[in-house]
């Protein structure tokens, strides 16, 4: 009871509080919205006779004594004065009343001193509204929106200039992505889209954020629903913990005066098929124990293969000390952790407003740094000769979880299983669509080599796939390297502009039918509600339901 009392008298001390602060402070117009507790009525000259038993202790009270105190200060009688109010003294309890108030004489002057308030209006009647036009949230935004597209006359402000250089953050794995579709990029960033499918049925929406997991799968099957194994993330992440910890490291320098960091030098033998290493990689997985003794065993069979093949497939054997065509592997990273930011800089670049109405400050862009962290599976320095080179390689588990490995087209025309040329056109499309990240964990390589002195630096080989389902370790060819590095400095030249200035864009454009493709794998396009689509295909609930027909 007591706690009841003092809550309520702190909640009234608030609202006064708060009340006071409006009474104060305000600067053009202040709007008392009320009715009174007691019944008031109008008579024929238009006087309103109100009933009021102030005892000064809520806000129409207050509001009372404040018109007493300031009509006291302007030396005038006033419909709320009081016999023996004196000015300076404390004023006495209002009590019980009956007020006559002219509403036409307060809009024609409130009587209060000179630096007062000096018009009072009172809408007691809904007859005081010359025009009531209701309008909707739809109309009243249509409105603001008419407004904001109107030009404005711009005055003559003086402007301050705002020097900025935004940071954007971006990870490699979603490079590839936003270079296959600019406007599943513009969508996400500028418009603020949530990257997931809309899905009509709350509980089928959940699902991880694709930023939120490293594609594992090569993206092919990410989305691919197989009954019998986990998702295709947590497969793909069993096995890339598994080259984390098993791949075989030969540790041993065969170049002379090109030096690598003793976190390159991990001596390892082949643990690839060890009982505890593999255990090791499917318990890191949640998911494992959430699958049945059967499909335990064949996860576990089918890890196990994976493992084979790759401990006899070209990397394995080089690995482990063997030499191939030439090549030797002196040391390698696995997981190698990286940071790469690239700076693109701008002349004169003003941002945008958001509004057409005339702003104090322009925001003038000078640079966009975009950075990117991570880690590359895979890092190996090697030897061709006495040329001593590095290169990145990416562990890619697409089509792992086929019931038949070999009925994969990876394992189409695989005339010369130990050439790291790709050997089918499944292996070229796998680098294509994962070239600019690639690329970019080859550009980390590059720059860090380029910090030391020429005659100190290694070659950078174009960057390699170790495509778990076939155990090859495949290289990209040199031409397509050299341009996957010029789409990339487009790619992100145009993420850095729309950083710099995102409404001074053009929108980017729906893909064209052709690309339906990269469209069946986008957020927007799934769901129970299509939120985008190729060019010329119907948009929203009803298409989803006409297309499934
Ligand atoms: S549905 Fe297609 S066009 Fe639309 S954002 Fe996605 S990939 Fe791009």
């Amino acid at each position: 009871m007591l706690a009841e009392q003092m809550n309520k008298a702190q909640n009234q001390a608030e609202l006064r509080r708060q009340f006071y602060v409006a009474l104060t402070r305000v600067r053009d117009r202040l709007i008392f919205v009320g009715s009174p507790n007691i019944a008031c009525s109008l008579n024929e000259s238009s006087m309103i006779s109100m009933k009021v038993n102030s005892k000064g202790n809520n806000m129409g009270d207050l509001m009372l004594d404040g018109f007493r105190y300031m009509g006291l200060n302007s030396g005038s009688e006033q419909c709320w004065s009081l016999e023996g109010d004196v000015l300076g003294e404390r004023l006495a309890e209002y009590g019980e009343q009956v007020l006559e108030i002219d509403p036409f004489a307060l809009y024609q002057g409130s009587g209060f001193m000179e630096d007062a308030v000096q018009e009072l209006r009172l809408y007691h009647h809904p007859d005081c509204f010359a025009i009531q036009t209701p309008t909707s949230v739809l109309s009243n935004w249509l409105t603001i929106e008419q407004r904001l597209s109107e030009p404005v006359e711009a005055d003559e402000l003086e402007q301050r200039k705002v020097r900025q250089s935004p940071t954007l953050r971006m990870t490699a794995h979603g490079l590839d992505t936003t270079n296959s579709c600019r406007r599943r990029y513009w969508l996400t960033h500028i418009k603020g889209w949530q990257s997931e499918a809309f899905n009509i049925n709350w509980s089928s929406n959940y699902g991880l954020n694709e930023d939120e997991t490293k594609d594992r799968s090569s993206g092919e099957d990410f989305e691919k629903v197989t009954t019998g194994w986990p998702s295709a993330t947590s497969f793909g992440s069993m096995f890339h913990r598994l080259v984390e910890i098993g791949l075989a490291n030969p540790a041993e320098k065969k170049s002379e005066g090109f030096d690598l960091g003793p976190i390159w030098f991990n001596r390892q033998k082949n643990l690839l098929l060890s009982s505890k290493e593999i255990n090791d990689a499917i318990h890191s997985q949640t998911e494992w124990h959430l699958l049945s003794p059967e499909e335990q065993q064949q996860t576990r069979m089918r890890i196990v293969e994976l493992a084979t093949l790759l401990s006899e497939g070209s990397l394995g054997r080089l690995v482990d000390g063997e030499e191939i065509n030439g090549h030797q592997i002196e040391g390698l990273r696995t997981e190698a952790s990286f940071f790469f930011d690239h700076e693109v800089t701008f002349e004169g670049c003003i941002r945008t407003p958001v509004t057409q109405l005339n702003q104090l400050h322009i925001s003038l862009i000078e640079s966009v740094n975009i950075l990117f962290e991570g880690q590359a599976d895979l890092a190996i320095a090697g030897v061709e000769g006495k040329v001593p080179w590095l290169q990145v390689v990416d562990l890619k588990t697409s089509g792992a979880r086929e019931n038949v490995l070999e009925d994969h087209p990876l394992y189409e025309t695989l005339s010369e299983p130990l050439s790291l040329n790709p050997q089918n056109d499944a292996e070229r499309q796998m680098l294509q669509n994962h070239r600019l990240q690639l690329t970019l964990y080859s550009l980390v390589f590059r720059r860090q080599e380029e910090q030391k002195p020429i005659h100190q630096r290694r070659e950078i080989r174009p960057p390699a796939l170790l495509i778990a389902t076939t155990g090859r370790y495949v290289q990209m060819p040199e031409k397509m390297f050299e341009d996957a590095e010029k789409e990339l400095m487009g790619l992100l030249g145009w993420m850095a502009d729309l950083a710099a200035d995102p409404n001074g864009m053009s929108e980017p454009k729906r893909l064209p039918m052709e690309s339906i493709d990269v469209c069946k794998k986008c957020p927007f396009f799934k769901g129970d509600v299509r939120m985008c689509a190729p060019e010329g295909m119907e948009l929203g609930i009803t298409a989803y339901l006409s297309s499934q027909e």
